[in-house]
Protein backbone atom coordinates (compact mmCIF):
# COMPACT_ATOMS: atom_id res chain seq x y z
CA UNK A 1 0.00 0.00 0.00
CA UNK A 2 1.27 3.25 -0.90
CA UNK A 3 1.66 6.05 1.26
CA UNK A 4 -1.05 9.36 0.62
CA UNK A 5 0.22 12.68 0.69
CA UNK A 6 -1.61 15.72 2.10
CA UNK A 7 -1.02 19.24 1.23
CA UNK A 8 -1.75 22.67 2.61
CA UNK A 9 -1.44 25.49 -0.34
CA UNK A 10 -1.73 29.05 1.43
CA UNK A 11 -1.16 32.28 -0.30
CA UNK A 12 1.28 34.29 1.46
CA UNK A 13 -0.85 37.69 0.86
CA UNK A 14 -2.22 38.27 4.26
CA UNK A 15 -1.91 36.12 8.04
CA UNK A 16 -4.00 33.11 8.18
CA UNK A 17 -7.38 32.94 9.97
CA UNK A 18 -9.47 30.32 11.09
CA UNK A 19 -10.43 29.33 7.81
CA UNK A 20 -7.05 28.56 6.32
CA UNK A 21 -6.01 26.72 10.20
CA UNK A 22 -9.03 24.39 9.49
CA UNK A 23 -7.77 23.82 5.97
CA UNK A 24 -4.13 22.98 7.58
CA UNK A 25 -5.31 20.99 10.08
CA UNK A 26 -7.76 18.87 7.89
CA UNK A 27 -4.58 17.28 5.75
CA UNK A 28 -2.37 17.48 8.45
CA UNK A 29 -4.73 15.22 10.92
CA UNK A 30 -5.54 12.87 7.90
CA UNK A 31 -2.40 12.64 7.34
CA UNK A 32 -1.45 11.36 10.69
CA UNK A 33 -4.92 9.37 10.44
CA UNK A 34 -3.54 7.36 7.58
CA UNK A 35 -0.21 6.98 7.93
CA UNK A 36 0.64 9.38 5.35
CA UNK A 37 2.81 12.68 4.61
CA UNK A 38 1.94 16.00 5.20
CA UNK A 39 3.67 19.06 2.80
CA UNK A 40 3.54 22.86 2.59
CA UNK A 41 3.34 24.65 -0.32
CA UNK A 42 3.72 27.89 -0.19
CA UNK A 43 1.89 29.51 -3.25
CA UNK A 44 3.28 33.02 -4.00
CA UNK A 45 3.17 33.38 -7.78
CA UNK A 46 1.73 36.50 -7.46
CA UNK A 47 5.04 38.30 -6.40
CA UNK A 48 3.92 41.96 -6.23
CA UNK A 49 1.61 40.95 -2.85
CA UNK A 50 3.70 38.19 -1.73
CA UNK A 51 5.45 39.30 1.67
CA UNK A 52 8.34 37.31 3.32
CA UNK A 53 6.94 38.71 6.94
CA UNK A 54 3.76 37.30 5.65
CA UNK A 55 5.58 33.84 5.09
CA UNK A 56 7.36 34.04 7.79
CA UNK A 57 3.96 34.35 9.94
CA UNK A 58 2.42 31.37 8.59
CA UNK A 59 4.65 28.96 9.16
CA UNK A 60 4.84 30.50 13.16
CA UNK A 61 0.83 30.13 13.47
CA UNK A 62 0.94 26.74 12.34
CA UNK A 63 3.63 25.72 14.41
CA UNK A 64 1.73 27.22 17.19
CA UNK A 65 -0.91 24.97 16.39
CA UNK A 66 1.25 21.81 16.55
CA UNK A 67 1.45 21.65 12.70
CA UNK A 68 4.49 19.86 11.54
CA UNK A 69 5.34 19.47 7.70
CA UNK A 70 8.52 17.70 5.70
CA UNK A 71 10.94 20.08 4.39
CA UNK A 72 11.74 21.51 1.95
CA UNK A 73 8.46 23.72 1.72
CA UNK A 74 8.32 24.17 -1.60
CA UNK A 75 7.61 28.13 -2.67
CA UNK A 76 5.94 28.34 -6.27
CA UNK A 77 7.85 31.69 -7.18
CA UNK A 78 10.76 28.59 -7.76
CA UNK A 79 8.79 26.59 -9.94
CA UNK A 80 8.47 29.17 -13.42
CA UNK A 81 10.19 26.81 -15.91
CA UNK A 82 7.36 23.60 -14.88
CA UNK A 83 4.51 25.90 -15.63
CA UNK A 84 5.64 27.22 -18.72
CA UNK A 85 6.67 23.74 -19.75
CA UNK A 86 3.05 22.39 -19.08
CA UNK A 87 1.95 25.91 -20.83
CA UNK A 88 4.06 24.83 -23.81
CA UNK A 89 2.42 21.14 -23.51
CA UNK A 90 -1.12 23.13 -23.72
CA UNK A 91 -0.06 25.81 -26.58
CA UNK A 92 0.89 22.67 -28.92
CA UNK A 93 -2.35 21.23 -28.14
CA UNK A 94 -4.18 24.33 -29.87
CA UNK A 95 -5.87 25.17 -26.59
CA UNK A 96 -4.28 28.28 -25.41
CA UNK A 97 -5.13 31.94 -27.35
CA UNK A 98 -3.90 35.17 -26.19
CA UNK A 99 -6.18 37.68 -24.42
CA UNK A 100 -4.73 41.79 -23.75
CA UNK A 101 -8.21 42.79 -22.64
CA UNK A 102 -8.03 42.99 -18.59
CA UNK A 103 -10.84 42.99 -16.28
CA UNK A 104 -11.59 46.15 -16.29
CA UNK A 105 -11.98 46.36 -20.23
CA UNK A 106 -14.17 43.18 -19.86
CA UNK A 107 -16.10 44.08 -16.94
CA UNK A 108 -16.97 47.44 -18.42
CA UNK A 109 -17.87 45.69 -21.99
CA UNK A 110 -19.52 42.77 -19.96
CA UNK A 111 -21.58 44.71 -17.55
CA UNK A 112 -24.91 43.74 -18.39
CA UNK A 113 -26.36 41.55 -15.45
CA UNK A 114 -27.67 39.54 -17.80
CA UNK A 115 -24.26 38.00 -19.22
CA UNK A 116 -23.44 34.79 -17.74
CA UNK A 117 -20.28 34.69 -14.94
CA UNK A 118 -17.99 32.25 -13.80
CA UNK A 119 -18.13 30.94 -10.30
CA UNK A 120 -15.81 33.64 -8.75
CA UNK A 121 -18.00 36.17 -10.71
CA UNK A 122 -16.64 37.28 -13.54
CA UNK A 123 -18.42 37.92 -16.69
CA UNK A 124 -17.99 34.70 -18.86
CA UNK A 125 -15.33 34.73 -21.36
CA UNK A 126 -15.35 32.88 -24.71
CA UNK A 127 -13.62 33.07 -27.92
CA UNK A 128 -16.34 34.74 -29.60
CA UNK A 129 -16.60 38.13 -26.96
CA UNK A 130 -12.99 38.62 -28.68
CA UNK A 131 -14.20 40.62 -31.29
CA UNK A 132 -15.34 43.46 -28.90
CA UNK A 133 -11.79 43.82 -27.90
CA UNK A 134 -10.19 44.02 -31.44
CA UNK A 135 -9.03 47.57 -31.28
CA UNK A 136 -7.54 46.97 -28.05
CA UNK A 137 -5.77 43.95 -28.64
CA UNK A 138 -3.95 45.03 -31.68
CA UNK A 139 -2.91 48.62 -30.60
CA UNK A 140 -1.63 46.58 -27.37
CA UNK A 141 -0.47 44.04 -29.39
CA UNK A 142 1.53 46.92 -31.44
CA UNK A 143 3.08 48.35 -28.37
CA UNK A 144 4.43 45.32 -26.78
CA UNK A 145 2.11 45.11 -23.95
CA UNK A 146 1.87 41.80 -22.00
CA UNK A 147 -1.12 39.69 -22.49
CA UNK A 148 -2.81 36.76 -20.87
CA UNK A 149 -2.90 32.98 -22.18
CA UNK A 150 -6.88 31.70 -22.28
CA UNK A 151 -7.79 28.30 -22.49
CA UNK A 152 -10.14 27.67 -25.25
CA UNK A 153 -12.47 26.07 -23.23
CA UNK A 154 -14.49 23.95 -26.21
CA UNK A 155 -11.57 23.01 -27.60
CA UNK A 156 -10.16 21.64 -24.77
CA UNK A 157 -13.27 19.91 -22.91
CA UNK A 158 -13.11 18.28 -26.32
CA UNK A 159 -9.42 17.41 -26.15
CA UNK A 160 -10.14 15.44 -22.60
CA UNK A 161 -13.22 13.45 -23.71
CA UNK A 162 -10.75 12.04 -26.63
CA UNK A 163 -8.55 11.39 -23.95
CA UNK A 164 -10.62 9.89 -21.96
CA UNK A 165 -12.71 8.39 -24.52
CA UNK A 166 -15.62 9.59 -22.14
CA UNK A 167 -18.46 12.17 -22.38
CA UNK A 168 -17.82 13.30 -18.48
CA UNK A 169 -15.46 14.30 -16.53
CA UNK A 170 -15.60 13.25 -13.28
CA UNK A 171 -13.70 13.69 -9.69
CA UNK A 172 -13.76 11.89 -6.68
CA UNK A 173 -14.78 13.49 -3.59
CA UNK A 174 -14.46 12.29 0.30
CA UNK A 175 -17.72 13.62 2.30
CA UNK A 176 -18.09 15.01 5.77
CA UNK A 177 -19.53 12.12 6.85
CA UNK A 178 -16.70 10.15 5.11
CA UNK A 179 -18.44 8.66 2.05
CA UNK A 180 -16.55 8.81 -0.86
CA UNK A 181 -19.18 10.03 -3.92
CA UNK A 182 -17.71 10.46 -8.15
CA UNK A 183 -18.95 13.92 -9.39
CA UNK A 184 -19.00 15.18 -12.45
CA UNK A 185 -16.88 17.71 -13.29
CA UNK A 186 -18.18 20.82 -14.98
CA UNK A 187 -15.62 22.78 -16.58
CA UNK A 188 -17.58 24.97 -19.17
CA UNK A 189 -19.29 27.26 -16.61
CA UNK A 190 -15.54 28.67 -16.02
CA UNK A 191 -15.66 29.79 -19.78
CA UNK A 192 -12.13 30.32 -21.51
CA UNK A 193 -10.38 30.96 -18.03
CA UNK A 194 -7.41 32.78 -17.78
CA UNK A 195 -4.48 29.74 -17.64
CA UNK A 196 -1.32 32.33 -18.03
CA UNK A 197 -1.83 35.75 -16.24
CA UNK A 198 -0.66 38.76 -17.78
CA UNK A 199 2.09 39.36 -14.97
CA UNK A 200 3.34 36.60 -13.60
CA UNK A 201 3.92 33.12 -16.10
CA UNK A 202 0.96 31.24 -14.70
CA UNK A 203 -2.55 31.38 -13.43
CA UNK A 204 -3.68 29.82 -9.71
CA UNK A 205 -5.22 26.95 -11.81
CA UNK A 206 -2.48 26.26 -13.66
CA UNK A 207 0.03 26.51 -10.77
CA UNK A 208 -1.92 23.84 -8.45
CA UNK A 209 -2.53 21.24 -10.72
CA UNK A 210 1.08 20.84 -12.35
CA UNK A 211 2.68 21.36 -8.56
CA UNK A 212 0.05 18.78 -6.68
CA UNK A 213 1.31 16.17 -9.35
CA UNK A 214 4.88 17.43 -9.13
CA UNK A 215 4.32 17.11 -5.09
CA UNK A 216 3.13 13.28 -5.60
CA UNK A 217 -0.20 14.77 -3.68
CA UNK A 218 -2.85 11.80 -3.66
CA UNK A 219 -5.47 14.30 -1.58
CA UNK A 220 -6.69 17.75 -1.64
CA UNK A 221 -7.54 18.84 1.01
CA UNK A 222 -9.13 22.86 1.15
CA UNK A 223 -12.59 25.12 1.58
CA UNK A 224 -15.74 24.44 0.17
CA UNK A 225 -14.74 27.65 -1.93
CA UNK A 226 -12.18 26.36 -4.12
CA UNK A 227 -14.71 23.25 -4.85
CA UNK A 228 -15.52 24.67 -7.87
CA UNK A 229 -12.10 25.43 -8.64
CA UNK A 230 -11.83 21.57 -8.86
CA UNK A 231 -13.82 21.34 -12.39
CA UNK A 232 -10.90 23.21 -14.31
CA UNK A 233 -8.43 21.22 -11.94
CA UNK A 234 -9.30 18.17 -13.26
CA UNK A 235 -9.83 19.00 -16.67
CA UNK A 236 -5.94 20.68 -16.89
CA UNK A 237 -4.39 17.20 -15.17
CA UNK A 238 -6.59 15.20 -17.94
CA UNK A 239 -4.86 17.56 -20.45
CA UNK A 240 -1.45 17.50 -18.87
CA UNK A 241 -1.42 13.88 -18.42
CA UNK A 242 -1.37 14.14 -14.92
CA UNK A 243 -2.66 11.29 -11.96
CA UNK A 244 -5.80 12.55 -10.35
CA UNK A 245 -5.80 12.91 -6.56
CA UNK A 246 -9.05 12.83 -4.13
CA UNK A 247 -10.43 15.25 -3.33
CA UNK A 248 -11.84 16.72 0.53
CA UNK A 249 -13.60 20.20 0.78
CA UNK A 250 -14.79 21.01 3.92
CA UNK A 251 -17.08 23.36 5.19
CA UNK A 252 -16.41 26.84 5.40
CA UNK A 253 -16.20 28.91 8.82
CA UNK A 254 -18.24 31.60 8.88
CA UNK A 255 -18.14 35.15 10.35
CA UNK A 256 -21.28 35.94 12.60
CA UNK A 257 -23.06 38.05 9.38
CA UNK A 258 -22.36 34.52 7.14
CA UNK A 259 -19.83 36.03 5.48
CA UNK A 260 -16.55 33.87 4.28
CA UNK A 261 -13.77 34.70 6.22
CA UNK A 262 -11.26 37.67 4.78
CA UNK A 263 -8.30 39.61 7.12
CA UNK A 264 -9.68 42.41 4.45
CA UNK A 265 -13.09 42.33 6.14
CA UNK A 266 -11.49 42.48 9.55
CA UNK A 267 -11.79 38.95 10.61
CA UNK A 268 -9.22 37.80 13.42
CA UNK A 269 -6.05 35.97 12.50
CA UNK A 270 -4.44 33.14 14.43
CA UNK A 271 -2.07 36.28 15.94
CA UNK A 272 -4.64 38.25 17.17
CA UNK A 273 -6.42 35.26 19.10
CA UNK A 274 -2.74 34.17 20.32
CA UNK A 275 -2.36 38.26 21.36
CA UNK A 276 -5.78 37.94 23.20
CA UNK A 277 -4.76 35.41 25.13
CA UNK A 278 -6.09 32.03 23.74
CA UNK A 279 -3.77 28.99 24.13
CA UNK A 280 -3.32 27.29 20.97
CA UNK A 281 -5.30 24.08 22.66
CA UNK A 282 -7.96 25.97 22.69
CA UNK A 283 -8.59 27.19 19.35
CA UNK A 284 -7.36 23.54 18.26
CA UNK A 285 -10.08 21.89 19.77
CA UNK A 286 -12.49 24.04 18.26
CA UNK A 287 -11.35 23.52 14.93
CA UNK A 288 -10.50 19.59 15.57
CA UNK A 289 -14.56 20.11 16.39
CA UNK A 290 -15.29 20.48 12.93
CA UNK A 291 -12.98 17.56 11.33
CA UNK A 292 -15.06 15.17 9.12
CA UNK A 293 -15.34 11.87 10.62
CA UNK A 294 -12.06 10.82 9.26
CA UNK A 295 -12.50 7.40 11.07
CA UNK A 296 -15.67 6.35 8.91
CA UNK A 297 -13.40 7.02 6.27
CA UNK A 298 -13.04 3.40 4.07
CA UNK A 299 -8.93 3.18 4.68
CA UNK A 300 -9.61 1.91 1.13
CA UNK A 301 -10.40 5.22 -0.67
CA UNK A 302 -7.72 6.80 1.15
CA UNK A 303 -4.63 3.88 -0.11
CA UNK A 304 -6.25 3.48 -3.64
CA UNK A 305 -4.24 5.75 -5.58
CA UNK A 306 -0.83 5.43 -7.38
N1 LIG B 1 -3.49 28.99 -2.34
C1 LIG B 1 -4.89 28.79 -2.24
C2 LIG B 1 -5.46 29.69 -1.17
O1 LIG B 1 -4.72 30.10 -0.27
C3 LIG B 1 -5.29 27.38 -1.92
C4 LIG B 1 -4.91 26.45 -2.98
C5 LIG B 1 -5.47 25.04 -2.85
O2 LIG B 1 -5.58 24.54 -1.74
O3 LIG B 1 -5.74 24.44 -3.87
O4 LIG B 1 -6.63 29.98 -1.19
Amino acid sequence: MSQPVFRFAPSPNGPLHLGHALSALTGYEMARTYGGRFLLRIEDIDLARTRQSYIDAILYDLAWLGISWENPVLRQSTRFSAYRQATEKLQDMGLLYRCYANRSDINTALADNLHPRDPDGAPLFSRAQLARFTLIDEQRQFRFEPFALRLDMERAIAAAQTRLDAETLTYREITSDGTIETRAAHPERWGDAIIVRKDTPASYHLAVVVDDAAQGITHVTRGQDLLAATDIHRLLQVLLGLPEPVYHHHALILSRDGRKLAKSAGDQGLSEFRAAGLASDDVKSQLMALLPKFDRVDPAHVSFLK
